[in-house]
């Protein structure tokens, strides 16, 4: 079994989750075929496990993905899994079922836990200025109340300001019907802002009301195409900072299930233009995982692209391998036919 890239000597990073073949954050195998790699961090390029390797940690395979796997994307030809931090490249038709929402949904059901955490440190905070103070008598009993009154809340709206900062959106941009100029979109009024159908089917356009002229579909500040898509995120990372209870999420899921798509789904809640602050919320939820989604789905087919496009060359190299029969002249034959270095 190989610990390092056979192209380029990077050792390989060990994993948890496969008994029989331990080392490699990223494998791929092909159980039609028998084949097993171990797919290298640093130069993307696959190492043929060596035959004798391979039987057990086929199986193992097989089995962890049909019984824990995630699927996070898939092609024709090949499905990218994953499994704690172990990705799995498999190639052949999975026939699984992909559960698109997962990784969003549960990154709002975690925000929910640090968001309790913090107003719960911003408690105990509370405490100990109440409780300092009282000890010098500097905290009066109206002091007292509102700190405990006030505190879990602002200790959370700082760590908001910290993360997302004052401004959705800056730049320069002119209103279309007065030309007064807009700076930046602010977190505050984001209950007014408005979303409506952009160009493109399920893209998703900005619109704010222009304080000056009072236009707001046909003028106003309209953003479109990726700053819209950027903007809209922040805007409803922002306002569900406070993350989404397992069931919300789950609702929300559905709902984007419903819809067929994330982009049918963000087609749906939008309609022909909502106002933010007007949105059910666990059509908000939903909305939010479906921008992120479409994100990373987008990203995904990318990585998925070069995966595939890779394999193909990979297999190739090891159908003429495995043709061969003794075992050493085997590694080394690989190894010149990879590196092209004799
Ligand atoms: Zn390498
Ligand atoms: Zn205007």
């Amino acid at each position: 079994m190989y610990s390092r890239c056979l192209v380029c000597a990077t050792a390989f990073e060990p994993n948890d989750q496969l008994e029989h073949f331990p080392n490699g954050r990223r494998v791929a195998f092909d159980p039609a075929r028998g084949r097993l790699w171990t797919i290298c961090g640093t130069c993307t390029r696959w190492s043929l496990a060596p035959i004798e390797d391979r039987w057990e940690a086929l199986e193992e395979l097989e089995k962890l993905t049909v019984d824990k796997a995630r699927i996070l994307s898939q092609t024709e030809n090949i499905a990218l899994l994953k499994v704690g931090p172990l990705d799995i490249v498999r190639v052949g038709k999975a026939h699984l079922t992909e559960e698109a929402w997962w990784r969003y949904g549960r990154e709002l059901a975690s925000r929910r836990k640090q968001y309790k955490k913090l107003s719960l440190a911003g408690t105990a905070a509370a405490g100990a200025v109440v409780f300092g103070g009282w000890a010098t008598g500097g905290v009066t009993f109206v002091g007292m109340w509102f700190v405990m009154k006030h505190s879990p809340d602002s200790i959370t709206d700082a760590a908001r300001w910290l993360r997302f900062g004052g401004a959705a959106w800056r730049g320069e941009k002119e209103c279309g019907g007065c030309g007064y100029t807009f700076r930046s979109l602010s977190y505050g009024n984001r209950s007014g802002i408005g979303l409506f159908p952009g160009d493109e089917p399920g893209k998703i356009d900005i619109v704010q009301r222009c304080p000056n002229c009072g236009l707001y579909r046909d003028g106003g500040l309209r953003l479109q195409g990726e700053v819209a898509d950027r903007t809209l995120r922040r805007v409803l990372a922002y306002h569900h900072f406070a993350g989404a209870s397992e069931r919300r999420v789950v609702a929300a899921a559905r709902l984007i299930q419903e819809a067929g798509s994330p982009q049918d789904l963000a087609r749906i809640v939008v309609n022909d233009g909502r106002r933010l602050g007007d949105l059910q919320r666990t059509g908000a939820i939903a909305l939010e995982i479906a921008a992120n989604e479409s994100d990373e789905q987008h990203l995904l087919e990318m990585e998925l692209a070069q995966l595939e496009a890779r394999w193909k060359r990979e297999e190739e190299l090891a159908e003429i391998v495995d043709g061969e029969l003794t075992p050493l002249p085997m590694v080394e034959t690989l190894r010149r036919k990879i590196t092209g270095r004799q």
